[in-house]
């Protein structure tokens, strides 16, 4: 590519529209423009860093004998009806995009193709000969964000490697499980990030394992947990760990106390001289069912704990079938407006027991009269705990489970935090560190065929349903996060891996024929030598040429300069700034050297 032809335009002030470094980065250097809220155009230097990214991708699940194919984007509606998710993709927060077509159908743009794989399995696999089975596709995926931001990191469209194997059994998924994690291992190593592999949260479908591959940087969105001997790590949404001992309460018998002004645990811990682990706070959120039904559930936690809004889903999510249910639309703690719809009176906030009368609840349309009550084990393990009277200003002190009040079932559903004890070693500390999350292997089991009806006829010649695996990657997050991970002031440091090219000669006067001459024998000698070279022959000061090589973050800087008089060019190495002469017909043999090729 020759830059005084191409369509090449930097930008000296930071883009006012962009808040982490990568974002500003790839916009500042020319990578990518963006066209709406989450949608971007990948120019061609873009191109190029993805084009190198799915390759590698490719490559890695070849190795483990997938077989790529292509699905359709566009996904009719009674797919997902039989899954189950049309409601909750499309409704309230659901994220996908969905219309009517001109016969009147709804369809939709795939966010994710579990029924579209599904489908095609359930027509074309019939025997337990015909299986392992495992199908991958790269193409771009539709979903429409609450939050479009941080770029490509998370947008409305976007490039995903989405892959779904099917088995006879859970041996055998596991086997392909097993190879995903390495082949996922092996393509992060390859692009050249520093990641790891956590434990994550798989959902209401629950028992089978999943896993997050996390790009370590601080603008990360997620966080991770993990204890320094490397034996644990898991997104914060699932990780479990042992709460701080509780301190043993100094209230040993049982008495109502006037607390004024103390509806916050701060000011009754203040007013009562008490550790914040002796109190018992109950807490009130609101489920909405799939089938449209709203309960309130009251939480029962050790005031110092916070509650895991993924956890509380997942369980609320098998709690589903006990009102007719199937799946949570929402979970949210009601404010105000929320709790007039159904309150007959006005509640006691902040002095709230674990016994809060159901009374409370008006007869409400679509409103389970009952609480759900819940207790976490950091509550239910306490003694002589303090907590709520349901009065104003008053609370009990030295009060315990089964004389005070009924121990509601237990669930854990309490927030890991740093400090925390491991479960595997409690002399281990949990410690956080911000992830991006670049890739997720999942387990689904037969959640998708047993709906959709996608079985097999096993060895002893029964139907079972097909047992299944998801794999994805986010192809263009994790170009993004290679830049999150490796830049400087300058600008970004791509990993050669999957840098647009290798090497960029920069001619620092054009006018000059000698310095164009070795510039264009150099340019032709490298490209055939599989060193993929830019030229900057463009008329501009070498000062702006530099500047723009180092933004744009090319691995090797070759300078057709002072040193020509020596039969020598200049060359830098973008990550380290180094610089060398090295005479002009040694350059290709040095840079494939450097580049390990
Ligand atoms: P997140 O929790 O970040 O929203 P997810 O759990 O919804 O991700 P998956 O459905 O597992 O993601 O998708 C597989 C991969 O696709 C993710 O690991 C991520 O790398 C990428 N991905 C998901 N959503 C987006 C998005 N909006 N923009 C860019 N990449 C995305
Ligand atoms: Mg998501």
């Amino acid at each position: 590519m020759r830059l005084s032809k191409s369509l090449f335009v930097t930008l000296r002030e930071e883009p006012a529209e962009a808040e982490i470094p990568s974002h500003k980065l790839l916009l500042r250097a020319g990578y990518i423009r963006r066209i709406g809220s989450g949608l971007y155009a990948y120019l061609p230097l873009m191109w190029r860093v993805l084009t190198k990214v799915r390759q590698i991708v490719k490559e890695e699940m070849d190795a483990t004998g997938a077989q790529e194919c292509l699905l359709p984007q566009l996904q009719p509606a009674e797919l997902w009806q039989q899954s189950g998710r049309w409601d909750t993709y499309t409704q309230s927060e659901g994220i996908m995009f969905a219309f009517t077509d001109r016969q009147k159908r709804e369809v939709a743009l795939g966010p994710t193709h579990e029924e579209v794989v599904t489908a095609v399995a359930r027509d074309l696999i019939k025997s337990y000969r015909q299986l392992p089975q495992h199908l991958y596709q790269i193409q771009s995926k539709f979903r429409d964000e609450i939050r479009p931001r941080f770029g490509l990191m998370r947008g409305r469209e976007f490039i995903m490697k989405d892959g779904y194997s099917f088995h006879a059994d859970t041996e055998s998924l596991k086997v392909t499980y097993d190879e995903m994690h390495h082949a996922y291992s092996r393509m992060l190593t390859r692009c050249g990030l520093k990641f790891r592999a956590v434990d994550a949260d798989s959902g209401a479908i629950g028992g089978s394992g999943s896993q997050e591959f996390m790009v370590l940087a601080d603008a990360g969105e997620d966080d991770v947990m993990y204890t320094a001997d490397g034996k644990y790590a898991a997104n914060v949404e699932k990780a479990v760990s042992l709460a701080p001992e509780a301190v043993a309460s100094t209230f040993t018998s049982c008495e109502m106390k006037e607390t004024p002004n103390t509806n916050s645990i701060k000011k009754l811990v203040k007013f009562l001289e008490c550790d914040p682990t002796s109190i018992v706070k109950n807490v009130l959120q609101q489920v909405v069912y799939d089938n449209g039904l709203t309960v309130l559930v009251l939480i029962s936690i050790r005031s110092d704990r916070d509650v895991n809004q993924v956890k509380l889903t997942n369980e609320l999510s098998k709690l589903a079938a006990n009102y007719g249910a199937k799946t949570v639309i929402a979970l949210e703690v009601p404010d105000g407006t929320a709790i007039e719809k159904w309150a007959a009176k006005p509640l006691p906030l902040g002095y709230i027991a674990p016994d809060l009368g159901d009374e409370y609840i008006g007869a409400t349309p679509n409103v389970h009269p009952k609480f759900l009550r819940l207790v976490d084990p950091t509550a239910a393990s306490l003694t002589n705990f303090i907590t709520g009277t349901n009065e104003a200003e008053q609370h009990i002190v030295g009060a315990n489970w089964s004389t005070n009040f009924a121990l509601p079932p237990i669930v854990d559903i309490q927030k890991a935090q740093v400090g925390d004890r491991a479960i595997h070693d409690p002399s281990q500390l949990i410690e956080t560190a911000r992830g991006i999350e670049v890739g997720h292997i999942f387990q689904l089991g037969t959640k998708y065929s047993a709906a959709m009806g996608a079985t097999f006829t096993n060895e002893q010649g029964e139907e079972q349903p097909l047992v299944m695996g998801c794999y994805g990657v986010g192809v263009s997050r994790l170009a993004q996060a290679a830049v999150e991970q490796s830049y400087d002031k300058d600008g970004i440091i791509w990993p050669v891996a999957i840098a647009p090219y290798h090497a960029i000669i920069c001619v620092p006067n054009i006018s000059d024929p000698q310095q164009m001459e070795v510039a264009e024998r150099l340019y032709t000698e490298l490209n055939q030598m599989g060193i993929e070279t830019i030229l900057d022959d463009r008329d501009e000061r070498a000062g702006v040429k530099f500047k723009d090589a180092d933004l744009i973050g090319i691995p090797f800087r070759i300078v057709t300069g002072r040193s020509l008089k020596d039969g020598k060019v200049e060359v830098v190495q973008r990550a380290t700034k180094q610089s060398e002469d090295i005479a002009v017909g040694d350059v290709g043999a040095k840079i494939r050297e450097w580049m390990g090729i």
